[in-house]
């Protein structure tokens, strides 16, 4: 089976991922190649640092390699968390913290949509492309549902009156930001 390194250690990304891949790739993480490192994700774009991670792991550590980056846009807060979505509520905060301060600076808004959006950086064959994937959804009044991980309890993706935690992975992979963008890594990937 053919091979390409995932630039992410997040069990649940790569759960998403394989399983969207079937048995087209053998995903292998950071960790499958030894790689621990911090990366620095100091771009000011999602396309920005999903490229300086899939440069890092082609450049120190020679696979060919796909990186993404995944950010939040609400429209009531002018477009943040955007690419701050990981460090929403602080530098060294979980992704329980940040579902809180969301919920707590939405507090009383009425207008409450959102996007996801899903970048996706491939180094294939001495060639960089990039990919995107977005979903249009609100972000809900309080947290539901246990499936998922980061803002899954709190993002309503439109049409489905579900957050993607109350959705089991399937579901969300067919119409979430990473499932869209993985959708169009597979088209890249069969050329
Ligand atoms: P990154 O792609 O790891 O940089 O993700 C940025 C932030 O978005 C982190 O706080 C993640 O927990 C969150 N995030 C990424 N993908 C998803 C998702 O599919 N659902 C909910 N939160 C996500």
């Amino acid at each position: 089976m053919k091979e390409l390194v995932f630039a992410t250690n997040n069990a649940h990304k790569l759960e998403e991922v394989r399983r969207m891949v079937g048995d087209r790739f053998l995903i292998r993480s950071l960790a499958d190649i030894g790689c621990y490192d911090d990366i620095p994700e100091t771009a000011d774009t999602l396309a920005g640092n999903a490229l300086i991670k899939a440069r890092w792991v082609k450049e120190k550590y020679g696979y060919d390699c796909f990186a993404d980056d995944t950010g939040l846009m609400v429209d009531a807060l002018g477009g943040a968390p955007g690419v701050y979505t990981a460090r929403f509520a602080g530098e060294h905060c979980t992704p329980d913290d940040n579902v809180t301060r969301l919920l707590q600076v939405m507090e009383g808004k009425t207008d409450r949509r959102a996007r996801f959006s899903t970048v996706i950086a491939l180094i294939l064959d001495g060639r960089e492309q990039i990919m995107e994937g977005t979903v249009e959804g609100e972000i809900s009044d309080s947290r539901r549902g246990d499936d998922g991980f980061g803002y899954d309890p709190v993002f309503i993706p439109e049409d489905t009156g579900l957050t993607f935690a109350q959705m089991g992975p399937d579901a969300k992979n067919a119409i979430s930001h990473r499932g869209r963008a993985i959708a169009r890594l597979l088209q890249a990937l069969s050329r």
